[in-house]
């Protein structure tokens, strides 16, 4: 089975527990105001491979990965191609590696139960708790998101939740708040991460001859995310 692939970020520390192969796979149904990568989003862009033969390349890190490390599949969106997803984890899963899907949770649904089955760790990047606010920031559907968390809890899966902090969008301690309150019980959640909007992504949307709609906005401040995410974590893990 053949997939589309971006890219491969070897050795990424942040993307999952230890040292990790960060595979980009090519495609995404969202198109988020504050997108890092607008490259990913062409399902017909990147490079066509194998699983096989992605599998292999991943596994040349394989001494780099440690006790804890393994394969993040990430994009885009690796929902975007579920049986090529499903594929790539499950030959890892028979590699010995540790798997994790990094998702926004758009494309819920009986194929991504299948990647499931063959993931470890899902990091689920919410775009907002708000529908209204989740359609302005990414033209999609917030019940689709939901739809697949509870997928996840459902599959047993461990859950890492991250939202990206924008300065005068979502950067308040009620926002943090309603973001734990609505992480609040889920049984497999581990954890909640904040992550401040940096603008490095824009030169991508300038080559690709786009404009981001935040393309005046300043970066956040990593201090006040901070408070931020002890906030949210507060709301959510507090007397569970
Ligand atoms: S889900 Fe990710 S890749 Fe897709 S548009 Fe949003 S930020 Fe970009």
């Amino acid at each position: 089975m053949t997939g589309r692939l971006h890219s491969i970020e070897t050795l990424g520390a942040l993307d999952g527990p230890g040292l990790r192969a960060v595979v980009f796979l090519q495609g995404c149904p969202l198109r988020c105001q504050y997108c890092h990568n607008p490259d990913t989003w062409d399902l017909a862009g990147g490079t066509e491979i194998s699983a096989e033969a992605l599998v292999a390349r991943v596994c040349r890190l394989r001494p780099y990965f440690g006790e804890h490390g393994g394969v993040t599949l990430s994009g885009g969106e690796p929902l975007a191609q579920p049986q090529f997803a499903a594929e790539v984890l499950r030959l890892c899963r028979a590699q010995g590696l540790h798997t994790a899907l990094d998702t926004s949770g758009a494309c819920p649904g009986p194929a991504a139960a299948e990647v499931l089955r063959h993931t470890d760790l899902v990091i689920l990047d919410l775009k907002a708790t708000d529908p209204e606010q989740y359609r302005a920031l990414t033209g999609g559907e917030l019940s689709r998101t939901w739809e697949f968390v509870r997928q996840v809890t459902a599959a047993g899966v461990a859950l890492w939740v991250r939202k990206v902090i924008v300065p005068g969008w979502n950067d308040t301690e009620a926002d943090a708040r309603r973001l734990g309150e609505a992480l609040r019980g889920l049984p497999t959640l581990e954890r909640i991460e904040l992550l401040p909007y940096h603008t490095l992504g824009l030169s991508k949307w300038d080559q690709l001859g786009l404009r981001s709609p935040l393309a005046d906005r300043p970066a956040a401040d990593p201090e006040h995310v901070a408070r931020l995410e002890r906030c949210a974590r507060a709301a959510s893990f507090a007397n569970s």
